[in-house]
């Protein structure tokens, strides 16, 4: 089959859109995604200006989704002074996993030339992901640990680099998950957290002055075209499953939408639509709610609606 744009071969297919691609037009699709995301969630600030660059601080994990965000941004803005990318490597003390992703993030920083910065669970708080397993004393899974440290370093360092913007590689079925996940939990105020946090267009969020701003630039495009980005364009990523990873019922509702998305293409587009609209209204409507009771962790000041911070109630556990 060719290409629907050249004569070229096409090297993919996409059943939701009837799409047969070359590789370089697969690749300029992809890219074309990922521009109109940060158009339309108004990413770049007007008043943006090269004196006084923004910084965007990119969660590089070294796995594809990080990697393929990180190369698109890059060429995106390479030439644009008022945009400054810096990666930020979390490394979570596992053995045989973190180690080789953090060589594929070494090796991507450098041959972009952005600053690249690594920090560890074990330099901030003493711990090994792989120790925490072992131990467990709260009897739960190793990513709601992991899940909280990660949120914990990743905030305070997006904040002590003076970062604007936090980005994240999540992709479409990342999302369309996690979406599906809120409406099944039948969590409203999460989904209207989930809008103000990381999701809506910027200039829609509600002000949230204790947290860095999140944004995810690449959840329009589904894993598999991620994977086949990273391939095609050869990118040093890592695809190797980290040995903790325990989300049981992530799991089950990927499952779910494979089988959905099988059937009928184009089902996680629009899972992920409707639920952003939702979420929008759902935001507009819990706002003001928000932040009345946030207060200063009695450990180590950061937000948090308990006197300890869940981090700091965790780390004393883990004593
Ligand atoms: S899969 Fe879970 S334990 Fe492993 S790095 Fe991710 S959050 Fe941490
Ligand atoms: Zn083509
Ligand atoms: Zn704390």
């Amino acid at each position: 089959m060719d290409c629907n744009r050249c004569d070229e071969p096409a090297i993919m297919h996409a059943a939701y859109s009837g799409a047969h691609l070359c590789a370089d037009h697969f690749r300029e699709s992809v890219e074309k995604r990922v521009r109109r995301r940060i158009r339309r969630d108004d990413l770049v600030p007007r008043d943006a200006s090269p004196d006084d660059p923004q910084i965007w601080v990119v969660g590089l994990s070294g796995g594809k989704d990080s990697v393929v965000l990180t190369r698109i941004l890059h060429d995106t803005f390479a030439d644009d002074p008022r945009i400054e990318l810096v990666g930020l490597t979390v490394h979570e003390g596992i053995e045989g996993y973190r180690d080789e992703s953090l060589e594929a993030c070494v090796e991507l920083a450098d041959a972009l030339e952005i600053r690249h910065e690594v920090v560890s669970y074990e330099e901030e708080f003493g711990i090994r992901m792989d120790d925490v397993v072992e131990d467990d004393p709260e009897n739960m899974a190793a990513c709601a640990y992991c899940g909280v440290f990660r949120r914990d370093v990743l905030s305070r360092y997006a904040e002590a680099l003076e970062a604007d913007l936090l980005l994240t590689g999540h992709n479409l079925d990342d999302e369309a998950q996690t979406a599906l996940m809120n409406v099944l939990e039948g969590d409203v105020a999460q989904i209207a957290k989930h809008f103000d946090a990381s999701l809506g267009p910027l200039s829609e969020r509600e002000e949230q002055e204790e947290f860095v701003p999140r944004a995810k630039p690449l959840r329009d495009v589904p894993e598999k075209e991620v994977a086949l980005y990273a391939h095609v364009d050869d990118l040093p990523a890592h695809i190797t499953e980290c040995p903790h990873a325990s989300e049981a019922y992530r799991g089950e509702i990927q499952q779910l939408l494979y089988g959905l998305e099988e059937n009928h293409p184009g089902t996680r587009h629009s899972i992920l639509s409707g639920y952003e609209e939702l979420a929008g209204i759902v935001a507009d409507e819990y706002s003001g709610d928000d932040g009345a009771d946030l207060r200063e962790c009695d450990e180590c000041g950061s937000t948090t609606t308990r006197e300890i911070c869940r981090k700091c109630s965790l780390l004393e556990s883990l004593v």
